[in-house]
């Protein structure tokens, strides 16, 4: 089952979807969102946690 993200569950503005095919795929893109368009470098624990926890089956 494809796992999707909402970046706006995680606490912003923006409507991007992520999906991937495991956990780790979706972090990983999100992981690259968050850099490209939100000019995070690093993204922090307590915001790793959220999008872990916003992370849903499709
Ligand atoms: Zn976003």
């Amino acid at each position: 089952m494809a796992k999707v993200l909402v970046c706006k569950d995680v606490g912003t503005e923006c409507n991007h979807v992520i999906k991937g095919q495991t956990v780790e795929e979706v972090m990983q893109k999100a992981a690259q969102h968050a850099k490209e368009v939100h000019g995070m470098a690093q993204v922090p624990a307590e915001v790793v946690a959220k999008v872990q926890a916003a992370i849903k089956d499709e």
